[in-house]
């Protein structure tokens, strides 16, 4: 370490790739670097340490977590970095093969392993030292559980994160009352499944009554639910959308097909017409309920006419926000062997088409909401002088859309009521009422 780095603690640079819940796992290891004595947030050219938290949920995240770790292995020579750390998804998957391809890379540690890789930056006896948010400060994500037992034919992620394992519930709560008071007004609750929490422990809180007694802690402005499932969505969780008013009526429901032969190849548990009836339910109970749902085009197997259905499906069941993946075929997956496996070119033109739907969807509905009148929190200033980065209970972080506030002495963090006045693509753009 540089004398600097020695006086002051060596200087840490992390960069977090893939969803939500690697971010978390990103916030907990700063957080026990910053205890520790390290300085935490510092730009990769000054950084003694850099670390990669890696994704290894489809190829083109492994492309991506692989440049991310070549590109920072120039700071090697470049910068002041002397540790070039790798960890998460992709290095639990293929620790092996990252060791031998990337001499460059320092240390690779799979899931859980903070300890492990304090130790090999030089710091020892060091303990879990809560979390430092890489979110703007009143916005954080809340994991209530881990891994997953659904099996779908397609998904690596019980491979890389293992068996369903959820948290006590005591626990949940009082991370989130310690997030309220650090000044947290919106939790985001995520999982591999949130839907399943607390199904095998019959007579345990099940995840709505999870969410009733989050959204009593005071100062909780929003409160958000992501990743559900649709093959266990309970009745109780579509009574705590009308319920609780505190809770978005926005679900992040992933259907990934509605083709009943596709579904049952995923093992989605589910059929089209049982999806079909939930979307029913959730909007003829929760009034302006939005959905946000991914889909897979190219799935092995997968006709014109299986995909064809997929398509009207979207035209007609209007998505607020819609996802698309290739699918892609991972090792070690039921799927990856199934016969019939889609080109790349005829996948990509099936993504295509369902996003050009989707566009159409988005974009009228949009227009129709000009005029209207909305409750958003002010995310970040925006480019132009004047103008805010914002997102109604309608829109999560991260993943959809945002809506732009036109208007002066606004601050980060604040919830305002605006009138929606046009769109801009996919964004909306607003001004405070
Ligand atoms: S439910 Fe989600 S995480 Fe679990 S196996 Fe299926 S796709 Fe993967």
């Amino acid at each position: 370490m540089s004398d600097d780095a020695a006086r002051n603690g060596p200087r840490v640079h992390l960069a977090s790739l893939g969803c939500a819940k690697n971010l978390i796992d990103s916030e907990r290891i700063l957080a026990r670097f910053a205890a520790a004595g390290a300085i935490v947030g510092a730009p990769p050219e000054e950084a003694e340490i850099i670390i990669v938290n890696t994704c290894g949920f489809i190829e083109p995240a492994k492309r991506e977590s692989i440049d991310t770790i070549l590109d920072y292995a120039r700071y090697k020579e470049e910068g002041n970095c002397q540790r070039l750390i790798v960890m998460g998804c992709l290095a639990q998957r293929y620790s092996e093969e990252l060791r031998q391809g990337l001499p460059e890379v320092d240390g690779v540690f799979g899931l859980n392993q903070d300890e492990e890789i304090l130790a090999a930056c030089g710091f020892t006896r060091t303990c879990d030292s809560g979390r430092f948010l890489l979110t703007p400060s009143h916005t954080a994500y809340l994991r209530i559980s881990d891994g997953c037992d659904n099996r779908c034919t397609y998904c690596t992620i019980p491979l890389i994160r293992g068996s369903y394992h959820g948290r006590p519930a005591g626990e949940i709560i009082s991370e989130a009352e310690e997030l309220v008071e650090r000044g947290v007004r919106e939790i985001n609750v995520i999982a591999q499944d949130t839907t399943v929490y607390g199904a095998e422990a019959p007579g345990g809180m099940r995840i709505h009554d999870l969410l009733a007694r989050l959204a009593k802690i005071p100062d909780l402005h929003w409160l958000r639910l992501l990743y559900t499932h649709p093959a266990h969505f309970p009745d109780g969780m579509i009574d705590a959308y009308a319920q609780i008013p505190k809770l978005c009526p926005y679900v992040d429901l992933p259907l990934q097909h509605l083709n009943d032969d596709i579904l049952r190849r995923m093992a989605r548990g589910v059929t089209r017409d049982e999806s079909l009836r939930l979307i029913e339910r959730l909007r003829a109970r929760v009034p302006g309920i939005a959905i946000r749902t991914t889909f897979i085009a190219g799935f092995p197997g997968e006709t014109d006419e299986q995909f064809n259905e997929l398509l009207q499906y979207v035209r007609q069941l209007e998505f607020d926000h819609l996802g698309v993946f290739p699918y892609s075929q991972e090792e070690d997956t039921p799927a990856a062997l199934m016969p019939g496996q889609v080109p790349e070119e005829v996948k990509e033109e099936r993504v295509a088409e369902l996003m050009l739907a989707q566009q159409e969807i988005v974009f009228a509905r949009n227009a129709s909401l000009v005029g209207s009148r909305m409750e958003v929190v002010i995310d970040a200033p925006g480019d132009k002088d004047g103008v805010w980065l914002a997102r109604s209970r309608t829109q999560a972080p991260d993943v959809d859309s945002i809506t732009f506030v036109e208007g002066k002495g606004l601050s980060v963090g604040e919830f305002i009521e605006v009138e929606v006045t046009g769109a801009d693509g996919y964004d909306l753009i607003a001004r405070p009422v």
